[in-house]
């Protein structure tokens, strides 16, 4: 049903990359050579999600600078994968919550051991349970941590796909491509879905990957183009609305495609990263909300020494 047309996956640690073309930027059309400016002013992939490798050559300063609040909203939607993961960005591993916060979780590295520091407002917040046989810590952490504004983290999804789509696509996606110029403007009026899925969450995957996937038949009832981003432990999966090619297609379709992201393995083979179902949500809206997670519970298990931890999301009600 789908094919690829383009994909990027880079890793923590490699060489800088660049996709695209310096001769002018595809999104607002400039040519200018002091438009473009140098070759590493444009993450292609949030630097905030741990991008220090891939840039994108056809996105230009002004560009640049508008595409980094949508950036940052992205990084606020998945904040305590990033703290619990050790995610760094520019500054560091991101902190998740302030004081006043439910809770505030850290993440530290001390003589090259991981810690997650987590402190909550009041203990009772904090629940756990031990199975009678002590072998089973189950642990609920709460997370109030950042608000973000859904629309943004949409863009930034819909701005990593415009970077790699092939240049011969753009033109059907003219709406998408303006929406961006302008900080509060949506691609349609129509729900801005989005598909959410997590892989187990610790040390977060060293990758982050997009796949731009087009329909094979035009006839079919399915969008044109679907996009696929994985940053470490999580995973999003949109569909661009073209306004030419989806005349007969529904708007906002809800993906819910079981992704696994294989990596390749210095002595040969692949390790496969496995990403759960899909979480649909909605991030059309501009009033700033709490990040979707209201907590997360770790589960260690005394006999393997296991743990793991798995989010819960936030009550649509609150
Ligand atoms: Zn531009």
């Amino acid at each position: 049903m789908y094919k690829v047309v383009a994909q990027e996956l880079v890793g923590i640690g490699d060489d800088q990359r660049f996709i695209g073309e310096a001769r002018k930027c595809r999104f607002c059309g400039t040519s200018d050579p002091s438009d473009l400016g140098k070759k590493t002013n444009a993450h292609a992939f949030p630097e905030g999600l741990g991008n220090k490798t891939l840039f994108s050559l056809g996105e230009c300063c002004s560009c640049n600078s508008k595409f980094s609040r949508y950036e940052d909203a992205l990084c606020k939607a998945v904040g305590p994968y990033l703290t619990l993961g050790g995610v760094k960005g520019k500054n560091g591993v991101r902190q998740t919550g302030r004081s006043g916060s439910v809770s505030v979780l850290k993440h530290e590295n001390n003589q090259g051991k991981r810690h997650i520091q987590i402190e909550a407002r009041n203990i009772e917040d904090i629940h756990s349970v031990i199975n009678k046989n002590n072998e089973l810590l189950r642990l609920r952490i709460p997370i109030d941590g950042d608000k973000f504004v859904p629309r943004y983290a949409y863009k930034a999804l819909l701005k990593i796909a415009l970077s790699l789509l092939p240049v011969k696509e753009l033109c059907s996606y003219r709406q998408n491509l303006e929406c961006l110029q302008e900080i509060d403007d949506a691609p349609g009026d129509y729900p801005l879905q989005v598909g959410f899925s997590y892989a187990s969450i610790g040390n977060a995957p060293p990758t982050l990957g997009c796949v731009i996937l087009q329909r094979n038949n035009d006839t079919d009832p399915v969008p044109y183009i679907i996009a696929i981003f994985q940053a470490g432990s999580v995973c999003f999966q949109i569909a661009l609305c073209s306004e030419e090619k989806d005349r007969h297609v529904q708007n906002a379709v809800s993906l819910g495609i079981v992704w696994t992201t294989q990596l390749a393995k210095p002595e040969g083979g692949f390790f496969p990263i496995e990403y759960s179902s899909p979480i649909q949500f909605d991030w059309s809206g501009l009033s700033p909300q709490l990040q979707p997670f209201e907590a997360f519970e770790l589960t260690f298990n005394a006999l393997t020494t296991q743990g793991a931890y798995l989010p819960l999301a936030r009550r649509t009600d609150q």
